[in-house]
């Protein structure tokens, strides 16, 4: 039987998520909490209703559909029925069969762009049967997963034996600070990344850049000296914070009260990457 996960999207034409023009599909469900998360849809493991309830005109046709008033279930009777769409069911459960089936058939416009397919989320490496399933069943294109590393040993080197090029996510070089700003101990992620330099696969390490968190100079050498030495490092690619993250807490029921400073100035010294050999750049 196949392996069934559940994923909030494929977008096509993605140009940031490997070489090339790609197909990116967004597992559900992440383990980490990062204060700057931009994706707060992809944070649940379970499909969820999401309520533009700015749109709303207080009819109440969603009240009158929805079977189950007290606790949510999904469903998606109160969508069908909103005349101001402003209600959606983010979230479908799939088979890793059926998901294969829907990418292979673009299979030929991959090979004509020279793209591929990239697995991100929410965390892909929290579903590795669904993964290393579908990842078997597509067909011979191009294939990335863009991870945080904080996955168990087994499932973190099964996923990436099925990958072309790993998209590895780096939050802070700190034990504590990464436990504070995104809620999970580093140790799993340093240990696969460990694993992952020495296996030589390639790879880019991605860090987020955030204002007053991760973008000191000696916090920045700190993340050089992780990544020195011989590996598959491609290159490191430093993702300015945007302003934007925000804009999707409403749709989720949240509020977005990121502990640093939103606004303060970004000036990364890229210096302590070249002085360690490593290419990095700003994108
Ligand atoms: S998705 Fe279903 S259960 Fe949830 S509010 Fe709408 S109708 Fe009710
Ligand atoms: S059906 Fe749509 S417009 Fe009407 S109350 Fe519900 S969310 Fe608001």
């Amino acid at each position: 039987m196949s392996a069934e996960g559940v994923i909030f999207e494929v977008r096509e034409f993605c140009l940031h998520d490997g070489p090339g023009i790609r197909t990116t599909v967004f597992f559900k469900g992440c383990p980490l909490r990062c204060a700057w998360c931009q994706n707060p849809e992809g944070l649940s493991f379970e499909p969820q209703l999401l309520v533009n309830a700015a749109r709303c005109d207080r009819c109440g046709a969603c009240l009158r559909a929805c079977p189950s008033p007290d606790a949510c279930t999904a469903c998606g009777a109160c969508v069908a029925v909103c005349p101001q769409g402003c209600r959606r069911v983010c979230g479908r459960r799939v088979t890793a069969e059926a998901l294969a089936a829907e990418l292979n058939a673009k299979t030929a416009f991959f090979q004509a762009y020279g793209g591929g397919i990239t697995f991100s989320g929410g965390e892909p490496l929290a579903q590795p049967d669904f993964l290393v399933e579908l990842a078997g069943r597509l067909r011979p294109v191009h294939l990335a997963v863009e991870t945080s590393g904080y996955a168990a040993p087994d499932a973190y080197r099964r996923a990436v034996a099925e990958v072309d090029l790993v998209l590895q996510d780096l939050k802070h070089p700190d034990p504590g600070q990464h436990l504070r700003f995104t809620g999970a101990d580093p140790q799993p992620i340093l240990e696969n990344l460990a694993w992952l330099k020495a296996s030589g696969r390639p790879f880019i390490a991605r860090i987020p850049l955030i204002p007053g968190v991760n973008d000191a100079p000696e916090t920045l050498a700190r993340f050089a000296e992780l990544l020195r030495g011989p590996s598959g490092l491609m290159r490191v690619e430093l993702l300015p914070y945007h302003l934007t993250a925000g804009a999707k807490y409403a749709l989720v029921g949240k509020t977005y009260a990121p502990p640093f400073d939103e606004r303060a100035p970004l000036a990364p010294d890229l210096s302590v990457f070249a002085a360690r050999g490593l290419s990095c750049c700003v994108m």
